[in-house]
């Protein structure tokens, strides 16, 4: 809107609250050109090239090397392959800490299906990482994947979780729930003294513990260090 459309405007409610002008004819001609400009925006906003609202994000595809770009739906920002529409592949998107805890625990399993002995592989579904039988789809043999540390209460291993729902966080908890209920939320650093996972300990974020009992480190999180630095 420009400034002298609007000075009008209100010089001509005036009036109309003086009595000196009918309200329905001016309103009528106030409408008209805004509806009018409403339908052009609506059409010149339709022609943005889908390309410009795609958001770059550093990684390639997986199945087959495209980049992955950023692009939002009806259902909220995704990832999805560049490839599209011969490559279907999406995932959702990451935060950097999110990001970091995923770099921290390796894919390069070495696990093999206890129904037919094949491989197992990594793969990413909707509630975040698992460990998939290679002979899918003959064999449906699936199972979470492990972190690389025994669970500090029962030795079992540790596995990676995810909380359901669409920002569901990651978290590590012992594959043998539900008899063994250990679960820790893992930080985005490895411990400062031997490289392995690190986790918060107790409520809140400030103490974090290293998840390997042998190394048996214990201190502030970095974020709550910075907290302390600052205050
Ligand atoms: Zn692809
Ligand atoms: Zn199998
Ligand atoms: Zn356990
Ligand atoms: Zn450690």
């Amino acid at each position: 809107m420009n400034i002298g459309f609007t000075a009008k405007m209100e010089e001509q409610l005036d009036d109309i609250a003086d009595g000196e002008l009918e309200w329905e004819p001016m309103l009528k001609e106030f409408y008209r050109p805004f509806d009018e400009s409403i339908e052009k925006t609506m059409k010149e906003a339709e022609r943005v090239p889908r390309e410009s609202l795609e958001e770059e994000t550093g990684e390639s595809c997986e199945l087959c090397g495209n980049p992955m770009v950023i692009k939002s739906g009806r259902y909220g920002r995704f990832m999805a392959c560049k490839g599209y529409p011969e490559c279907k592949n999406t995932k959702p998107v990451e935060s950097p800490e999110e990001k970091a805890i995923r770099e921290l625990v390796s894919e390069d399993v070495d696990e093999f299906c206890d129904k037919c002995e094949r491989p197992m592989a990594v793969k990413t579904g909707r509630n975040g990482r698992f460990l998939a039988c290679t002979g899918y789809p003959e064999c449906k043999n699936a199972k979470p994947l492990p972190v690389g540390v025994a669970c500090p209460d029962c030795g079992n291993d540790l596995v990676e979780r995810k909380q359901k729902g669409k920002n569901g966080r990651t978290f590590y908890s012992c594959s043998n729930y539900p008899e063994c209920k250990f679960a820790a939320n893992p930080l985005p650093q490895p411990c400062p003294d031997c490289g392995k996972l690190l986790v918060t300990r107790g409520r809140g974020r400030r103490n974090a513990r290293c998840l390997d009992e042998a190394c048996g480190f214990t201190g502030a999180t970095p974020q709550a260090e910075v907290e302390e630095a600052v205050a």
